[in-house]
């Protein structure tokens, strides 16, 4: 079963309903069925406090617990991002789903070069941040159509975006001849 909110598979059911969500989904619920119920119980402890102060006595404390601090872990699903700098983990985590929705649809072909380019890009260090998100934009926009039904992938937008990608990567010897092998294996994946 598919998670109500993305694409990954579903490990848990929650409220009445029994929606479904996978793990970084859930996490993101119970947190804010977390902070609601705290949000309340503080609420109720400031009341508390000024009843007690008008009526004249004292209601014992019963302060609310210290707020928790989490710490989510970076959900970059399936794209490695070791050295690569100030990324937007958007696009990562949109190229991420989408190498894992063409893994498990047989299409490794395709999920593997479009994930060891996202990677290659990410750790390349001659390339500005700027080239690097735009090489990401362009490369999730591609990673995204990869996964529609053959019928319905935008071709003619999707060369494009592989036309810009080959060009920037150019500025690096060591991208452009992973390109040169990579890009053609995703072209051929459109058919
Ligand atoms: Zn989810």
């Amino acid at each position: 079963m598919k998670c109500q909110q993305c694409s990954r598979p579903a490990l848990m059911s929650w409220g009445p309903e029994g929606l479904p969500l996978c793990l970084s989904c859930s996490t993101q619920y119970q947190a804010l069925i977390a902070d609601q119920f705290d949000q309340a119980a503080r609420a109720v402890h400031f009341a508390q406090s000024q009843i007690g102060a008008v009526l004249g006595y004292y209601t014992p404390p019963a302060p609310p617990a210290p707020r928790k601090t989490v710490i989510h872990a970076p959900t970059t699903n399936n794209i490695n991002v070791a050295n690569a700098g100030v990324v937007n983990s958007g696009t990562i985590n949109s190229i991420g789903y989408a190498v894992g929705s063409l893994g498990q649809a047989g299409a490794t072909g395709a999920a593997e070069a479009i994930k060891a380019l996202t990677e290659a890009v990410l750790s390349d260090p001659s390339l500005s941040p700027e080239k690097k998100a735009t090489v990401l934009e362009q490369l999730s926009v591609v990673a995204e159509e990869a996964t529609a039904p053959l019928e319905r992938r935008r071709k003619a937008a999707v060369m494009a975006s592989l036309r810009d990608i080959g060009t920037v990567v150019s500025i690096s010897s060591g991208l452009a001849a992973l390109a040169e092998k990579l890009l053609p294996i995703i072209q051929a994946h459109f058919g």
